[in-house]
C-alpha cells in the first residue's frame, strides 16, 4: 500500500528537508476541511516557533484525524524534523521524557503538547543504530529512537488514519498510506504487515479496538484476523504501559462499546486475568457493562469518573467468588475470607495493570464497605456514613442491587437512601461545612433543622452473603 516518495532525501534530521515537497501525496489548504482556528492556541505556538526556527513543523495523529472527522480532539501531537535536543533548545518549558520513545514534551500549565522527532527506519545489523534500537526476540520494539524524514515518519506509525500530517508551512496535508480514503470508508487499517506490526507493539491491538470503539471505525479484516491469536503477547507489556491505556479503552466516554469489543477479540482476559477465568459470569458482565454505560453517561455531562470504582466494578464478582470459595474451603468466616480474597485478586491485576496505591485503596475501601453497609444497627451507620468513600460505596451496592434483582440489597439500599435524605452532610465534606460556617444559614439548611430526627426503620440483615 505504502508507495515510495518522489524525492527521498537520505540525510537525517536535516534542515534542508523544505525541500522534500513530497507532491505527489499532498493535500492543498483548498482540498481540506482543517482550519487553524480548530487547532489549540498553545499547539500552533509551537508549530510557529519550530517553523520559524527553520525546522519542518507538522501536526499529526488524533489531532488531524478527529478534526477531519469533525470530532474535537483530545490532544495535538506535533513532529518535526528537529531532534528532541534542538526542541528542548527553543522552548524553555520543556522536558525531554521516554526511553523507548524519546520525546519533548512543551508544557503549559496543565497542558502538555507532545512534540517528537521524524523516526525513521532502521537496519537490525547496522551497528551505529545498535544503541538507538533495541527489538525483543520475539519481534517487540523496546526502543526506536533512528530519526529519518517524514515519509518515513509516515511508515512508523500504528494506523493509516494516524499517518496524516497538517502542516504548518503552507496549511496543507499529507497522506503518505491512503488514511484519507480510510476515513472517507470509516475503515481502520495498519500500516505495513499486521503481524509485524503487532509483533512489534502489542498494544496496538489494544489501540485498534479503541479507535474502533472511539471513532466507530470498522477494523479491516486483515488487521482484526490476528489479534486474537497474538492476544497474549500483551502479557509481555509493562503493567505500568496497561494502567494508562486502561484508562484510555474504558474511561474515554465509548467505554461500554469500547468494553465489547474488548471481550469479542479476547483481550479482556489478557487485561483482567482473573474476569471470566472459568468462562463468562453474566452478573459480572451485566454489573460492568451497566457501570460503563453510567459512566460513559457521566463523561458526556462533564462530570468526574474515578478509576478505581470502574476497577472495583471489574473485580467485584471474582472476589466474591474467592472470598466463598475460600471460607467454604478453610471454614474461615465470610468477612475474614472476603479479606484474603481482596488480597489475593489485587496482587494478581496489579501485576497485569499497574494501579497506583492511591487507586487500591479506593477499591479495598468500596468493597469493605459492602460488608458495613448492612451492618448499620447502634452508632455504626453513622460511622459508615461518615467514611470518606461511603458515596461510592453506596452507588456501588444500588448497582449490585439491581443487577442482582436482590429485594434484600433493595431494601438495604433504600434504608440508606432515607438515612441520606435525614443526615447531616458527613464530616469529611470540608469544603460543604466550611461554606455553611462562614455564610448564614440556607433555607435548606433551615428546613433540614427544622425535620424531626429520622427514625431508623427495622431492616433484616441480608442472610449467606455477608455473613456465612
Ligand atoms: P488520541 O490522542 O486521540 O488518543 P492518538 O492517535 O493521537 O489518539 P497518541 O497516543 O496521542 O494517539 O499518539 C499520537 C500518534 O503517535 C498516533 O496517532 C500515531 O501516529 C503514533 N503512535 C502512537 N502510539 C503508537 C504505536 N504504539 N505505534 C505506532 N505509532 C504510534
Ligand atoms: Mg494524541
Amino acid at each position: 500500500m505504502f508507495k515510495k516518495g518522489d524525492k527521498k532525501s537520505n540525510e537525517k534530521n536535516t534542515k534542508k528537508v523544505l525541500v522534500e515537497t513530497y507532491d505527489a501525496y499532498k493535500i492543498p489548504r483548498s482540498q481540506h476541511s482543517i482550519s487553524r482556528n480548530d487547532i489549540d492556541d498553545n499547539a500552533l505556538k509551537v508549530l510557529y516557533r519550530l517553523h520559524n526556527a527553520g525546522f519542518r513543523a507538522l501536526l499529526v495523529g488524533g489531532g488531524v484525524r478527529d478534526l477531519l472527522l469533525g470530532l474535537k480532539p483530545k490532544d495535538f501531537d506535533i513532529t518535526t524534523n528537529a531532534t528532541p535536543e534542538e526542541v528542548k533548545a527553543l522552548f524553555r518549558n520543556c522536558r525531554l521524557i521516554g526511553r523507548r520513545f524519546r520525546l519533548a514534551h512543551i508544557l503549559f500549565g496543565r497542558e502538555i503538547i507532545e512534540v517528537a522527532t521524524f523516526r525513521g527506519h532502521h537496519d537490525d545489523d547496522n551497528g551505529q543504530d545498535k544503541q538507538k534500537v533495541k527489538q525483543s526476540q520475539g519481534g517487540m520494539l523496546l526502543r526506536d529512537n533512528v530519526y529519518g524524514s517524514l515519509e518515513e515518519d509516515a511508515e512508523r506509525r500504528d494506523f493509516t488514519v494516524n499517518a496524516l500530517y497538517y502542516d504548518i508551512a503552507d496549511f496543507s496535508l499529507y497522506d503518505f498510506c491512503g488514511g484519507m480514503q480510510d476515513l472517507a470508508e470509516r475503515k481502520l487499517t495498519l500500516i505495513g504487515d499486521p503481524e509485524v506490526r503487532y509483533r512489534e507493539d502489542p498494544v496496538r491491538m489494544l489501540r485498534a479496538i479503541r479507535f474502533a470503539g472511539k471513532l466507530d471505525l470498522e477494523i479491516s479484516a486483515e488487521c482484526a484476523e490476528p489479534i486474537r491469536r497474538l492476544a497474549p503477547l500483551l502479557q509481555d507489556i509493562p503493567a505500568a504501559r496497561h494502567f494508562d491505556e486502561v484508562i484510555k479503552l474504558l474511561l474515554s466516554g465509548q467505554g461500554l462499546d469500547t468494553y465489547r469489543l474488548l471481550k469479542e477479540y479476547k483481550l479482556i482476559q489478557m487485561l483482567f486475568p482473573v474476569l471470566f477465568k472459568d468462562g463468562e459470569d453474566d452478573k459480572a458482565n451485566s454489573m460492568i457493562e451497566q457501570a460503563l454505560k453510567d459512566s460513559d453517561q457521566r463523561i458526556r455531562e462533564g462530570k468526574r469518573v474515578t478509576p478505581a470504582y470502574i476497577y472495583a466494578i471489574m473485580l467485584w464478582y471474582p472476589v466474591e467468588q474467592r472470598a466463598h470459595a475460600i471460607s467454604f474451603e478453610s471454614g474461615m468466616e465470610y468477612h475474614d475470607a472476603f479479606l484474603l480474597a481482596m488480597n489475593e485478586v489485587l496482587s494478581i491485576q496489579v501485576k497485569t495493570i499497574a494501579i497506583p496505591k492511591r487507586f487500591t485503596a479506593t477499591i479495598r475501601d468500596i468493597w469493605s464497605l459492602q460488608l458495613r453497609l448492612p451492618r448499620y444497627g447502634g452508632k455504626r451507620a453513622q460511622r459508615v456514613y461518615h467514611h470518606i468513600k461511603f458515596r461510592a460505596a453506596f452507588d456501588f451496592l444500588e448497582l449490585r442491587a439491581k443487577i442482582e434483582q436482590s429485594e434484600e440489597l433493595a431494601e438495604l439500599t433504600a434504608w440508606w437512601q432515607e438515612y441520606q435524605l435525614h443526615n447531616e452532610l458527613p464530616q469529611h465534606d470540608h469544603s460543604r461545612k466550611r461554606n455553611n460556617r462562614s455564610t448564614e444559614q440556607k433555607p435548606d439548611d433551615q428546613n433540614r433543622a427544622a425535620k424531626k430526627p429520622y427514625k431508623k426503620r427495622r431492616y433484616t440483615k441480608p442472610a449467606a452473603k455477608t455473613s456465612e
